[in-house]
This record gives C-alpha cells, sequence and structure tokens, in this order.
C-alpha cells in the first residue's frame, strides 16, 4: 500500500473511533482486554506489511482503549482532546519537525512562541517569564525546580554547573502535606532527598495553614499548589508568598490542572499567584490538548534558560529557544496544539470551558448530598471528593456505578480513609452525562442501605 493510501486508512480508522467515541465504554470490558493477546508477538525476522500492522491496531487495540477521549470518563483529570487540537496534532505528524530551535523548524518556534505569549496572557502571569514546553507538569517541575535551585546557589556565590552539588550550600524544600507525587519525585531526582523535604502542615481542605508554615530563608523553595489532586483546593498564596518573599526565598507553583481557574470566573482562587517564581501548568489536561503538552513557566526568563541551556558548537540558539528550555534536544512541537486550543477557544472559551466544569461539578455535589452521599470537600473547582457510609460501602457504590458505564472514576484515600474522587475535564461531558451520573450514584447508594457515618471532622 502507498504511503498516501495507508495514511488514509489510518485517518479513517480515526474518524470511525471518533465517531464511536460517546458510546464507547468509559473502561475497557474483559473481551477488550483479552482482545490484547494479539500483541504477543515475537519481535519478527521479516517485517509486516504496514497496512496489516495497521488493521492489528485498530482491530485489538482500538477496543481495549479507555474512553477517556470521551464524555463520560471522569478519572485523574485526565481531559479529552479538543478537535482543533487534534486537528493541529495531525498536520503536524506530517511535518514532523523538530521544534529545538527556529533553524530546525522556523514555524515550529514561531507558533511556539506566540502560544507562550497567549498562555501567559490568558493565565495572567508576569509577561517577561519565560515559557518552556515540556512533556508533563512532573518535567516541566524539573525543569522549574532545577532552576529554582540553580538560582538560589548562584546568589549564595555557587557555580552549580561547574561544582554540581559537592560541597554546596544546602537549599532546603518545603512542601505541603498534601504535594502531588510527581513533585516529590522531581524533587527526588534531583537529589533533594524525600526524607528532608520540610512538609508544611495543611488545613481540612488541604492547604497549606499559613500559620505552621516551616521557617524560609534565602536558601529554601517553597512549594504551592494551585489545585490539589483530591479537593481541587489552593493555597492560600497572598500570606505565603509574602513571606516568602520577605526571606528571599524561591516559590513555585504546581498548578497542573488548578492554573486555568485563572482563566475562568474562578479566578479569586489563584489570587496573589501572579506573585511566584515559577509555575507549572499542563495543557493535556484541562485544556484539553493532547498527550504530551505542559508548560514550565518561570519569571525570571535567564534563569530556565542558563538552567536549561544546551547550545553546541554546532548547534547555537537564541536564549528562548526551546531546546534552552526544556530537558529535549529533539521534540514535536507540543506547542502547537496548545495554540490551536487556544485560538479555537479564545480567551471566552477557555473560560466557558473551565467554568462549566465547576459549574457541573458543584450540581453533582449537591445532588449527590441531597442523595445522602457524603461529599467530603467543599467543591470550589472541579473536583468531587466522595464517601458513602463505611470504608465498603463506599467501594461497593463506586464499582456498582463503574460497572453500569455511566462513568469511569477512580479510588483515592482522604485524610486515611478511603473515597472516591470525581473529576470533571472533558469538552465532551455534558449536563446529560452528570445527571445520569449523579442518579446512578445515588441509586445505588439507597439499593443497599447503609448505616450513616457519624464522623463528620470534614469542614
Ligand atoms: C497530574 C498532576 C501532576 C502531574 O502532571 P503530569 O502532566 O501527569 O506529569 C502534578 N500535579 C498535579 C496537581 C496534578 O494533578
Amino acid at each position: 500500500m502507498r504511503e498516501i493510501e495507508l495514511i488514509a486508512d489510518a485517518d479513517a480508522r480515526a474518524r470511525d473511533y471518533l465517531a464511536g467515541i460517546g458510546e464507547r465504554p468509559p473502561f475497557p470490558d474483559q473481551a477488550a482486554r483479552d482482545g490484547l493477546a494479539a500483541f504477543a508477538e515475537a519481535l519478527p525476522e521479516q517485517g509486516h506489511d504496514a497496512a496489516e500492522t495497521l488493521r492489528l491496531l485498530d482491530i485489538h487495540g482500538s477496543p481495549a482503549t479507555t474512553a477517556s477521549n470521551g464524555p463520560r470518563y471522569f478519572g485523574f483529570v485526565i481531559g479529552a482532546t479538543l478537535p482543533a487540537a487534534a486537528a493541529a496534532e495531525r498536520l503536524m505528524l506530517a511535518w514532523d519537525q523538530c521544534a529545538s530551535s527556529y533553524d530546525n523548524s522556523p514555524v515550529a518556534a514561531t507558533i511556539e512562541k506566540i502560544a507562550s505569549r497567549w498562555l501567559l496572557d490568558v493565565l495572567d502571569l508576569p509577561r517577561e517569564s519565560a515559557v518552556g514546553f515540556g512533556t508533563s507538569a512532573t518535567a516541566c517541575t524539573l525543569t522549574s525546580l532545577s532552576a529554582a535551585r540553580r538560582t538560589l546557589l548562584s546568589r549564595q556565590g555557587w557555580d552549580f554547573d561547574g561544582d554540581g552539588l559537592f560541597g554546596a550550600p544546602e537549599i532546603k524544600v518545603v512542601v505541603s502535606d498534601t504535594v502531588h507525587i510527581t513533585v516529590r519525585k522531581a524533587l527526588r531526582l534531583l537529589g533533594f532527598g524525600t526524607a528532608r523535604l520540610l512538609i508544611a502542615p495543611t488545613d481540612g481542605h488541604g492547604r497549606i495553614d499559613p500559620d505552621r508554615l516551616p521557617p524560609l530563608d534565602d536558601r529554601t523553595i517553597l512549594c504551592l499548589q494551585a489545585g490539589e489532586v483530591n479537593t481541587g483546593e489552593f493555597d492560600l498564596f497572598p500570606p505565603l508568598i509574602e513571606a516568602a518573599r520577605k526571606a528571599n526565598a524561591w516559590v513555585h507553583v504546581d498548578g497542573a490542572f488548578g492554573l486555568w481557574a485563572r482563566a475562568s470566573s474562578r479566578r479569586p482562587l489563584t489570587d496573589g499567584i501572579e506573585e511566584a517564581d515559577s509555575w507549572t501548568t499542563d495543557g493535556h489536561k484541562w485544556l484539553n490538548t493532547p498527550y504530551d503538552g505542559a508548560v514550565a513557566i518561570c519569571r525570571d526568563a535567564e534563569a530556565l534558560a542558563q538552567a536549561m541551556n544546551a547550545d553546541a558548537a554546532y548547534a547555537t540558539a537564541s536564549r528562548d529557544a526551546q531546546k534552552n528550555l526544556t530537558l529535549e534536544f529533539s521534540r514535536r512541537a507540543r506547542g502547537i496544539p496548545i495554540w490551536a486550543a487556544l485560538r479555537t477557544l479564545g480567551r471566552t472559551g477557555v473560560a466557558e470551558l473551565v467554568d462549566r466544569h465547576c459549574d457541573e461539578a458543584a450540581y453533582l455535589a449537591d445532588r449527590l448530598r441531597n442523595g445522602n452521599l457524603d461529599v467530603l470537600n467543599r467543591v470550589v473547582l472541579n473536583q468531587v471528593l466522595v464517601r458513602c457510609g463505611d470504608d465498603e460501602n463506599t467501594a461497593r457504590v463506586r464499582q456498582t456505578v463503574v460497572d453500569t458505564g455511566v462513568g469511569w472514576f477512580g479510588n483515592t484515600v482522604w485524610r486515611g480513609r478511603p473515597a472516591f474522587r470525581i473529576s470533571l475535564s472533558s469538552w465532551r461531558t455534558q449536563h446529560d452525562d452528570i445527571v445520569r451520573l449523579a442518579d446512578a450514584l445515588v441509586t445505588a447508594t439507597t439499593v443497599s442501605p447503609f448505616p450513616r457515618s457519624t464522623n463528620h471532622e470534614w469542614p
């Protein structure tokens, strides 16, 4: 089969997949998962036909997908993919650009620069910031924190690039007791040592309690959160960042999904966040762009550019070339689907997307409370954290509802007790989907009466 026919075949299969996304079960059934055995082949000596390879992928791969690109997937703040972003991604695949610098791809460098500007605009962060397009919030947190440490050490007169950490002044890190696991991972990879982190205690909402913030100094990185994964809550930025400013500490904000609140009517949750030094957020969660699309935003553009510099004699580039702002040297132009999403939604569309999910989450929480379920959080954003009576009943209700196919959502543990967590972040989710989900949860709860929990310590 010729290349063009093969690509057309892939496009047709992708079209069919998307056309049926609304009916697809949010999680593949056992038969579909058993079909994955078809891939258990030895590496072929002689290559197979490309069209046949695509067929195998579609016939046995498509049914075993989670329908996270559909309307009824409520796990992990996954987000679907907006049509405009998906379409831009497809064209990008044909271009196959290496988005390291202008010399490698004028179009990637130009559009990513515009996407950077638009991101700072829609998120209303300092316009002088550098924006590095990374694969994930994890990777972008890694780059941000390495810039943070390098900068703090440099202010101590320490040459991190030359001498590394041998004999270097100690840099302390303060994280909250609800810090995301990937921030811990980034810190671990950077050699901070998880046992040496200073843990800031949180209040009932999962926010750092400003009165119990460990002492900060000019060798401290303070990690804050915009959007705690269970409750969707935000740290109280003004007092925390003010304390950090006074101490000349570095403030990094993990806003993997929550930073987008700033582009919506929920903006007050983010008040003061603009005073931080660096921020990370994902496109592939709430902005509904394809994986892997995330950004590291650093107020001191030079700090990120120096930490991430990858200039070589054969490949020098400007300070703001993407290879000097991210981990990768060669990479796809992941800022382009982000640009396409922003251009298609506009400022208003981004706000509507975020607000709609927050409104639906509030509606869902009301329905569940009225239906005798325990909603453990205030639902300030798109996360609804739920228990129904005891641990066993909570697990039963979740499994019953997930089995009906009205939605998939995951288990979690909040304050030491099992719960489940419903996240709204797919652009495809409509009010009817939430009505059906609420009906199913309430029905599953009433079918088998359970002793209501008397321990209401959740604020
Ligand atoms: C998802 C998430 C991360 C990690 O993001 P990835 O893009 O998956 O690496 C970090 N922090 C929070 C709060 C998240 O929700």
